[in-house]
C-alpha cells in the first residue's frame, strides 16, 4: 500500500459497515478486542473448509498441510517481532495464558521464599494476579513501581525497589487504561544490570507500533491475537532461547513430551515443551494473516496515523470542556479514558451505545489504577487503525447530547 488508505482499510473490516440501533457503528472498544479484516476471516474459513487436521501427530496429507501452516505462522510471528529463532515463539491462549505460563515456569525455576518480583501500579490484572498467586505459593514478595497523576511511571523510584532478592520485573509496554507508553528499553537495561529478568506485557502495544525484541533486549514478551486484529484464543510468549531452555514446562500433556514412561518423562524441545495438548492452530494461522495484513500497511504508518488520531481526540475532548482525562503522559498511545463532568459513567455509556458508539465502561481490569485516582471506573475510547476524525467528532457530539440530557 503506497499510503495509508483509510477508506480501503475500513472496507477490509466487514463489521464496521453495519448499523446498530439504526446508527452507523462507531467501534471504540479496541483496547478490549479489535475487529477482524477480511484476510483473517477468509483464512480461518478456508482452513476449516480445506485444511483442518490435528497438527504434528499425523502422517496424512491434511495433517502435514496443517502442521506446515502452523509452523509458517510461527515464523511470521518471529519476523513480526524480529526474534532470532522461531523456536523462541510459543503459542498460548492469549496474554493471560502467556503470563500464567511465565509466572509458573519462572516461579518454579527461580523463586523461593523471600525473593522479590516487581510490577507496576498501572498493570492489567493479568499482570498482577498470576504473580501474586506465585508469591502466595512461594512466600515471595510483590513490589510496585508507582505512577504519578499524569500516569507516568515514577522511574526515579525504580532503583530503590531493586534489592539482591529481586528476581523478576514484569511491566506493561502500554497501559490499557492510561495509554502511557512505558520506557521499557530503559527498564530492561536497568533490570539487566542487576541480573533481573524482565517480562514485557505487549497486549496493548503490539498493534500500535513496530516491536523489535532484539533491539529491546527483551527476555520475555507476551501478547494476544485478538487485540491485533487476529482471532481469539491465541497468543504468544516470546522468550530468549537460552532462557526458555532453562525453564520447566507449564502444563503437561500430549506434544510437550519426548519419552513417557511411568517412571520418568522427558520433554520435547522448544517451543513444543510449552505447547501441551491440541493448540489453537487455526488461531495461529489467523493471527499470522493479521500480522501480514499489518505488515503490508506498515506499522510505522499505522503508528503515525493513530498518533494523529489520538492528538486530535485529546484536543477535541479538551475543547468540549468539563472532561476529566485520565492518562496525560507525554508519551501516550491511542487510549482515551475520561469522565464527563459528574455524570455517571454507566449513564453516559448507555447513551453512547444508543448512538451507535461502542466504548468500554468500568475498571478495565486495572483496579489499582482506579484506586490511585479514587474513582470507580472510567469511560474508555480506545482507537484503532480503522477509526477516523469524523468518528471522534461524533463522539464529541454525543458528549454534548449527554451533557444536555443531564443538565
Ligand atoms: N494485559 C493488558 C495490558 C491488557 O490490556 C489485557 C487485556 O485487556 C491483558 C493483559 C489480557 O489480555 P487477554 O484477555 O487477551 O488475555
Amino acid at each position: 500500500m503506497a499510503e495509508f488508505d483509510i477508506t480501503q482499510i475500513r472496507a477490509d473490516f466487514p463489521v464496521l459497515s453495519q448499523k446498530v440501533y439504526n446508527k452507523p457503528l462507531v467501534y471504540f472498544d479496541n483496547g478490549a478486542t479489535t475487529q477482524k479484516p477480511r484476510p483473517v476471516i477468509d483464512v480461518v474459513q478456508r482452513y476449516y473448509e480445506k485444511t483442518n487436521s490435528s497438527i504434528h501427530r499425523g502422517v496424512h496429507y491434511l495433517s502435514d498441510q496443517a502442521t506446515n501452516e502452523y509452523e509458517a505462522a510461527r515464523e511470521t510471528v518471529r519476523r513480526f517481532i524480529n526474534a532470532r529463532e522461531s523456536r523462541e515463539i510459543v503459542f498460548t491462549s492469549g496474554t493471560t495464558g502467556s503470563l500464567n505460563l511465565l509466572s509458573f515456569s519462572l516461579g518454579e525455576k527461580y523463586i523461593s521464599a523471600g525473593d522479590e518480583i516487581i510490577v507496576s501500579e498501572m498493570e492489567h490484572h493479568a499482570n498482577i494476579v498470576p504473580w501474586q498467586m506465585l508469591c502466595e505459593r512461594k512466600g515471595a514478595i510483590l513490589k510496585v513501581i508507582p505512577f504519578d497523576d499524569r500516569g507516568v511511571l515514577q522511574m526515579d523510584m525504580l532503583p530503590g525497589l531493586f534489592t539482591p532478592r529481586t528476581r523478576i520485573l514484569s511491566v506493561a509496554h502500554i497501559s490499557n487504561t492510561l495509554g502511557t507508553i512505558n520506557p521499557i528499553k530503559e527498564i530492561i537495561a536497568m533490570a539487566h544490570t542487576r541480573g533481573v529478568q524482565v517480562v514485557i506485557d505487549a497486549a496493548q502495544s503490539i498493534q500500535h507500533a513496530a516491536i523489535d525484541v532484539q533491539a529491546l533486549d527483551a527476555d520475555y514478551l507476551v501478547f494476544s491475537g485478538h487485540k491485533i486484529y487476529g482471532p481469539t484464543g491465541i497468543g504468544v510468549v516470546y522468550g530468549k532461547e537460552k532462557l526458555l531452555e532453562e525453564l520447566p514446562p507449564y502444563q503437561g500433556g500430549g506434544d510437550m513430551v519426548d519419552v513417557v514412561t511411568f517412571e520418568k518423562t522427558t520433554y520435547n524441545e522448544l517451543p513444543y515443551k510449552f505447547e501441551a495438548g491440541t493448540t489453537n492452530y487455526i488461531g495461529a494461522v489467523g493471527m499470522a494473516a493479521a500480522l501480514d495484513y499489518l505488515t503490508a500497511i506498515g506499522m510505522d504508518r499505522i503508528a503515525a496515523y493513530e498518533q494523529d488520531l489520538l492528538h486530535y481526540g485529546m484536543q477535541k475532548l479538551e475543547e468540549e470542556g468539563d472532561i476529566r482525562l485520565f492518562g496525560t503522559a507525554p508519551d501516550k498511545a491511542s487510549i482515551l479514558s475520561f469522565h464527563i463532568g459528574t455524570i455517571h459513567m454507566l449513564d453516559a455509556g448507555m447513551i453512547f451505545d444508543k448512538m451507535g458508539i461502542a466504548v468500554r465502561v468500568g475498571t478495565h481490569c486495572a483496579q489499582p489504577v482506579m484506586q490511585h485516582f479514587g474513582i470507580t471506573g472510567t469511560l474508555r475510547a480506545s482507537l484503532a487503525l480503522y477509526n477516523t476524525r469524523e468518528e471522534i467528532d461524533y463522539l464529541c457530539k454525543a458528549i454534548r447530547q449527554i451533557k444536555t440530557m443531564f443538565a
